[in-house]
């Protein structure tokens, strides 16, 4: 379970337009001129001025939610990945096992006949299982069952390895709340318009699943109201993803009787012993009163309508390795109802993705060794320790904080792990077999494969050297519990980091994304974890509220940004991210002064060192999305959006207002300033 792992920007999926493998990736570079709109006044519209060509320039693919520079970079890197993928599985000899793995699970994902040919299949010993229950005391046993092989906690819940809050070197399991089809719990409790058309469209779109499922119309129908039913229970008794911020929320340790004792009506003997866990005894339950809703659900449902739920879930889950129909079908609630995208990704897309997520560190290992060289790791690294640098000089000249708190800061700084790259030691998969004819079989396969490895890490000494992200992911993140900061080989590429570049844009750009890791152990979420990583407050009473005082004027300043229609900003929910943004950039400045302190700095394309470390800056977040994402983004995403984390942040640094000469009272030059880093 990845709770505390802070992601810079969620990843865009890949666009149609180039349809075939590459070997290298196109360059473009860190400042595009051609991507600014220099007719806007930078001080008016500083997102436009930066941007502007890119929006116009940069329509959204058809298959895409939305369009990124992000996004543009993971298309590179997909069209890349499916370079070398391609090439592995058409090469017969001389394959070592890692390459052997991935080419053939390639292969067997693009042979869509085969998938077609086998049709719902591949469910069907699911469905068998669950239908074979004559008791609801027997979903203990068929949960762990369905969970070791789908990894998933739509199924009701999920129990997974994480480190113990109170104690980080110890991995214990941690029960957590899921259950839902929808993407957040509020889609079952909002009462506008727009969130009960989603509601009507899902059962919809269930109905049709048990239809294709084999259920008559008419059963489908009443299957599909039961599991709304089931689910609108379950997300009632959920955490807001802004109560989820504060860890205290989710951090409920029990022993195995504690447990028992709460939800009477499950067997978690049968299920433990599923898991290989028979023995276990500690436990932390994030969401106690989640537990309890699904014990009452458990309890009151008859033992057909917790099939029913089980069924969908299954489908649900399985859809996008079952043939196209079920793809299909899949693909018209999720992406364009939901998200408004008008066309499936292409199967390719789709099965790069996918060896990535299941195979990551070894479709990495041939990525870093194409793109990632130990040069791009020295610079990377050198730049990473400015930016600390700069964080120690920030810390120590903080007028709000006390000589106490900053010792504790320091202490805490120093003990920040910088992860570039890759892994230090690859994840051994020798033990997962891939067959070249069997999709379906090398999913399952490869997920028992995960899930053995997840709980296997329970009461073992925690290995601080493991990532949450594989080496081709185009993002990053701080983790708050290993106290690390991770840039993936993917996210060091042209033109988040381009090494033909001078400082300024670099700085801007890739050292911003630095400050902003670094500083998110710092921010609303990270700062309750202290440098070993438990959740412990080490902050004085006094810091500690002139912190809060600081966050809730970026918190106020955001909440008054609307993202689509006339939805704002849940700026409690966005905060971390905010704050994270706004240090960040102070703190790549600063590096980046120091970095050139004996540097003669020249003008370049009509424009000041300073003015290109902003525009080098505001470049990686120009962006074009589809209003119905941006309503999605709304309830789930906890970063705002690009135009707000540009602008937003800006205006509250006199460094930008100075480097552009903003007249007083222009827009990106504010009156009132928010900063906390
Ligand atoms: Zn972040």
């Amino acid at each position: 379970m990845r709770l505390f792992a802070a992601m810079f920007a969620g990843a865009a999926l890949a666009a149609s337009a180039q349809d075939a493998p590459i070997t290298s990736f196109p360059y473009t570079p860190g400042l595009d001129v051609s991507s600014m709109d220099r007719s806007a006044d930078a001080c008016s519209d500083f997102y436009q001025y930066s941007c502007g060509g890119w929006l116009k320039n940069n329509p959204i693919p058809s298959d895409q939610a939305k369009w990124s520079v992000y996004g543009k970079l993971y298309q590179d890197n997909q069209r890349f990945l499916w370079g070398i993928l391609d090439s592995l599985a058409k090469q017969g000899e001389g394959r070592n096992a890692t390459q052997q793995k991935i080419g053939d699970y390639f292969a067997a994902c693009m042979d869509e006949a085969a998938v077609e040919k086998l049709g719902a299949k591949p469910l069907a010993p699911y469905l068998a299982r669950v239908n074979a229950m004559k008791d609801k005391r027997e979903l203990g046993a068929v949960l762990g069952d369905l969970h070791m092989d789908t990894g998933d906690a739509g199924l009701f819940f999920g129990v997974g390895s994480n480190q113990d809050f109170a104690n980080s070197n110890d991995v214990i399991a941690f029960a957590g709340a899921g259950g839902l089809g929808l993407p957040d719990r509020d889609y079952y409790t909002k009462d506008d318009d727009r969130s009960k058309e989603i509601r009507n469209k899902y059962v919809a779109h269930m109905t049709r699943v048990f239809n294709l499922l084999g259920d008559t119309p008419e059963i489908a129908a009443k299957n599909a109201l039961v599991v709304m039913s089931v689910e609108t229970a379950l997300a009632k008794a959920s955490l807001t993803r802004v109560q989820k911020r504060d860890p205290y929320n989710l951090f409920h340790k029990m022993d195995g009787k504690g447990l028992r004792a709460m939800t009477p009506a499950f067997d978690w003997d049968a299920y433990l012993g599923r898991l290989g866990l028979a023995k276990l005894d500690t436990f932390n339950v994030t969401e106690p009163a989640f537990f309890k809703a699904f014990d009452a659900e458990l309890g009151s449902r008859s033992l057909a309508e917790i099939q029913t739920y089980l069924r969908w879930h299954l489908a649900k889950e399985a859809s996008p390795y079952l043939s196209p129909a079920f793809v299909n079908e899949n693909f018209e609630f999720f992406s364009k109802t939901l998200r408004g995208v008008p066309q499936l990704r292409p199967r390719w897309k789709r099965c790069v993705t996918l060896v990535d997520s299941q195979l990551g560190e070894a479709l990495g290992q041939e990525f870093v060794a194409r793109a990632f060289s130990p040069k791009l790791k020295d610079d990377t690294n050198r730049m990473t320790k400015r930016i600390e640098q700069a964080m120690r000089d920030d810390i120590q000249s903080l007028s709000w904080m006390s000589d106490a708190t900053k010792k504790r800061a320091m202490e805490k700084l120093e003990t920040i792990v910088n992860k570039i790259g890759y892994p230090d030691k690859w994840r051994d998969y020798s033990s997962v077999e891939v067959k070249r004819g069997d999709f379906f079989g090398n999913v399952e396969r490869a997920t028992r494969f995960e899930q053995k490895r997840d709980l296997a890490k329970i009461g073992k000494p925690l290995d601080r050297g493991e990532w949450l992200m594989t080496p081709p992911t185009v993002n990053a993140y701080y983790n708050a519990q290993m106290n690390d900061i991770n840039f993936p080989a993917g996210v060091l590429q042209p033109p988040l980091y381009d090494p033909k570049m001078d400082d300024a844009p670099n700085y801007g750009n890739t050292g911003g994304t630095i400050g902003h890791e670094l500083t998110h152990g710092f921010d609303d979420q990270g700062r309750q974890f202290d440098a070993q990583g438990n959740l412990k407050d080490w902050w004085t009473p006094e810091d500690g509220k002139a912190f809060e005082e600081r966050a809730a004027c970026i918190s106020d300043q955001y909440a008054q940004y609307v993202i689509v229609d006339d939805i704002r900003i849940n700026s409690k929910l966005t905060l971390g991210e905010d704050v994270a943004d706004v240090g960040g950039l102070i703190l790549a400045w600063m590096a980046w002064k120091a970095e050139t302190i004996d540097k003669k700095l020249e003008d370049r394309d009509g424009m000041t060192p300073e003015q290109r470390f902003f525009v080098g800056y505001a470049q990686w977040a120009c962006e074009n999305d589809r209003p119905e994402n941006l309503r999605v983004k709304a309830l789930t995403d906890p970063h705002s959006p690009g135009r707000y984390r540009v602008n937003g942040l800006v205006v509250n640094m006199p460094e930008f207002e100075k480097a552009f000469s903003c007249k007083p009272g222009a827009p990106m030059a504010a009156v009132k300033r928010c900063r906390v880093w």
